[in-house]
């Protein structure tokens, strides 16, 4: 089955075809802009050359229209009509408590996710928005949303309950949530199949390190425990996202710089992060790679920082589950970054890890990256959400 993955933002909109029996992607790409001038998309079928087009998308389901087309062109397309599509897995990032599983789209469904639009209010409303376009342009084909939330619904009360007032829960559901629950599913499997040993039998740390960061521990299968919370912007240190800090510093800040609390929430979730502990030189971390090789303090103030609050969170995760097996690092910093596994896993001779520095050094294969000798094994697992997803619409529908 051919399957068609949807990941929906406010103004933009990533796309990919995949062909389920060979997992193969036949075409990818992306909507720009979508609402504002200037929009455009990015079309690159598998093998073929990529190509941009300028063109009008005032809304989503103008944006859709236009990837269909792409898909269905006569020269460039990769199918011939739309009835070679079978289904349609959207990404959706907030299914509250009432999402543990992925599920097939009914009206019903919608109007459930539209209930968790208050903990995800940059996100939901626009995965609802792409969501309702695609059923309009395709009434007839299946749909099956997938949530970053989910993997993450079998942490115990423990790891999930904030120390503030249990009646805030029962009212508004403050809980610890967790996100890229696709990625931390995808790869702590993903693990277990490289080294072939069980998924049942295996305690995983994943390092999810990308733009957004966030790492989680999973045991026998089950995640126990994540590091981003109600909202994407609790845990490790991000590109641009502060990560843990002292909750009372917002008031402080407010108070020194005169800034009312929504722009305080924007300096925490934009000027933040590896950014701002560089004193804005970059959230970029080929940027901070480069600047720390130059020996610039603002890099390496950034660097080891971030990589310091993520061997934190190991250390965590190995008590949570009272020990690791395997730990993963993943996504655009975990995968290319091999400074980065380098400092982190200097902390973790205690894990009995030595890592292997060739091993370190190549990219994008699934690798063993510590040595044999050591008693925790490393590794790289380069992340697909969207495979993950079109197996699991497959999963669902097929
Ligand atoms: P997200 O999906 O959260 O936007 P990604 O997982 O795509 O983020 O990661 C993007 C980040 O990965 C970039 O901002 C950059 O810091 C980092 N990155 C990408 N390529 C490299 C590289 N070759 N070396 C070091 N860091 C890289």
């Amino acid at each position: 089955m051919k399957v068609l993955v949807i990941n929906c933002g406010s103004s933009s909109l990533k796309f990919q075809l995949i062909d389920s029996q060979t997992e193969q992607c036949l075409a990818k790409g992306l909507c720009e802009r979508i609402g504002i001038e200037g929009s455009m998309i990015t079309y690159a079928p598998e093998g073929g050359e990529k190509e941009k087009t300028v063109t009008p998308m005032p809304d989503h389901t103008e944006a859709i229209r236009l990837v269909l087309e792409a898909l269905t062109n006569a020269s460039t397309g990769v199918v011939k009509n739309l009835d070679e599509i079978g289904a349609v897995g959207h990404r959706v990032v907030h299914g509250g408590e009432k999402f543990a599983q992925s599920v097939v789209i009914t009206d019903e469904v919608l109007q459930t996710v539209e209930e968790c639009n208050d903990l995800a209010p940059l996100h939901n409303p626009a995965n609802l928005i792409g969501i309702n376009a695609c059923r309009k342009l395709m009434p007839d084909t299946p749909m099956v949303g997938v949530f970053d939330t989910a993997f993450h619904q079998t942490m115990p009360e423990e790891a999930y309950m904030y120390g503030l007032p249990y009646t805030y829960y029962e009212k508004y559901k403050i809980r610890r949530y967790g996100f890229h629950g696709t990625s931390h599913s995808y790869v702590s499997r993903r693990a277990a199949e490289v080294l072939h040993r069980d998924y049942e039998d295996l305690k995983t740390i994943v390092c999810h390190l990308g733009n957004g960061a966030s790492i989680s521990a999973v045991k026998n299968g089950r995640c126990v425990d994540t590091s981003m919370g109600l909202t994407p912007l609790e845990g490790l240190i991000m590109g641009t996202r502060s990560g843990d800090i002292d909750p009372a510093i917002i008031e402080f800040l407010a108070h020194k710089e005169g800034k009312t609390i929504d722009e305080i929430m924007t300096v925490l979730n934009k000027k933040s992060g590896v950014l701002g502990l560089s004193d804005n030189l970059s959230s970029d971390f080929r940027d901070l790679e480069d600047g720390y090789h130059k020996g610039d303090a603002n890099a390496i103030r950034a660097l080891k920082t971030f990589c310091y609050r993520v061997a934190k969170y190991v250390g965590a995760y190995v008590a949570a589950m009272n020990g690791v097996d395997v730990i993963c690092f993943t996504a655009g910093v975990g995968e290319n970054a091999g400074i980065v596994r380098s400092f982190v896993c200097e902390y973790l001779g205690y894990l009995g890890i030595a890592l292997d520095q060739e091993a370190n050094s190549r990219r994008g294969e699934d690798i063993v990256i510590s040595t044999p000798d050591s008693r925790t094994t490393v590794m790289v697992i380069p992340t697909n959400e969207e495979l993950a997803i079109a197996r699991e619409t497959v999963r669902l529908v097929g």
